[in-house]
């Protein structure tokens, strides 16, 4: 039996205060309600949505009001387990599921609760009060988003499995990919993530395009074949893919992907292109006959990514560019921003 280890009063915690107002600061580690875990945070992935709230005030439609700690993709220690006896005991390595729903009467279609117009997410803004993110060394968080690493799963490898998640559910939706010929759209880290979760469900041919040389590198490293320069329109008409995974979240990447698709083809869009009405290529898209894809967050492939990632046969350390102490989370925040210079770039509490 080891001494459980104490939880401090407060502890440091990264909050976004406004636009460009980004503070490491003490923050009290709130006492956890019965069904809650405290978790001695070891690595957060610095992703576009905090990118956006930092640079922005806002990401998508979900504006900041008041100031929030940032952070969903999380992975550390429990260190106080649930007291209701829920969840995993202290000393179990966990990823984090960041979603929550706070409304159960709210609809949404079977087996899709990521499709919940009720749901949370940590570390965001959608709902106000904000929901608190987790880049904070103690956070306190429901013992039903813990998901305990299978054996032999390190905390650092496992640090990506939330962004995984969310390409994993993307090749998801795109259907059987074995054998086929893909081409995805943008490698920031999500769609460098769909390549390596492309790669391991058997796409025979993987092209990407990005308006950067340092992207398409690492998405080399990670499984694609071929690349293709984004601005080169016929270059990337002649793809002809059978699957295309828009994962730029521009307009411009949405019109390359209806292009770059052969007829009959799939396009899944999991980049978010910004609110309200944009130009879309859909004239094509309809003479084609494309199937048109949305794919948004995930919800149980956390698990799947958790698993493939502790028996190898997803391999996605590459995109993980830069590790920062989180003394250092301002270069850390201006670094992820670079999208010549890194592509995942994690806090390490
Ligand atoms: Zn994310």
């Amino acid at each position: 039996m080891t001494t459980p280890e104490p939880v401090p009063a407060q502890d440091v915690a990264v909050v976004v205060h406004g636009v460009r107002d980004l503070r490491v600061e003490q923050r009290p580690v709130p006492a956890p309600a019965p069904d809650e875990a405290v978790v001695r945070i070891a690595y957060g992935g610095i992703c576009g949505s905090d990118l956006h709230y930092w640079t922005h005030g806002a990401a998508g439609e979900s504006v900041l009001r008041a100031p929030m700690v940032l952070g969903h993709e999380v992975v550390g220690t429990v260190v106080t387990a649930a007291a209701d006896g829920s969840g995993p005991p202290a000393g179990t390595e966990v990823a984090v599921h960041p979603a929550g729903t706070t409304d159960a009467a709210a609809a949404f279609p079977p087996g899709r609760p990521n499709l919940s117009p009720a749901g949370t997410y940590l570390g965001s803004a959608a709902r106000s009060p904000h929901t608190e993110g987790a880049f904070a060394r103690h956070a306190v968080l429901r013992a039903g988003m813990l998901r305990p690493l299978p054996g032999g799963l390190s905390l650092r490898t496992a640090a990506v499995a939330e962004p995984a998640a969310v390409a994993w559910h993307a090749v998801r939706r795109a259907g059987d990919v074995a054998g086929k010929k893909v081409l995805v759209i943008g490698c920031g880290p999500i769609g460098l993530l769909v390549v390596a979760v492309l790669r391991r469900a058997g796409a025979a041919e993987i092209v990407v395009t990005d308006v950067h040389e340092h992207p398409l590198t690492v998405a080399r490293e990670l499984g694609a074949t071929d690349t293709v320069a984004a601005a080169d329109a016929d270059a990337v008409a002649a793809v002809a893919a059978d699957v295309v995974f828009e994962s730029s979240g521009s307009p411009r990447g949405l019109a390359s992907a209806v292009r770059g698709a052969a007829r009959g083809g799939t396009v899944v869009m999991v980049g978010l292109l910004p609110s309200g009405e944009q130009p879309a290529l859909i004239s094509l898209a309809i003479t084609r006959e494309l199937d048109l894809r949305g794919s948004f967050r995930f919800t149980d492939e956390l698990d799947d990514v958790l698993a493939a990632l502790a028996d190898g046969s997803l391999q996605a350390d590459a995109v993980v560019t830069h590790v920062l102490g989180v003394d250092d989370t301002l270069a850390a925040f201006e670094l992820a921003l670079d999208a010549t210079a890194s592509s995942k770039v994690l806090l390490e509490f």
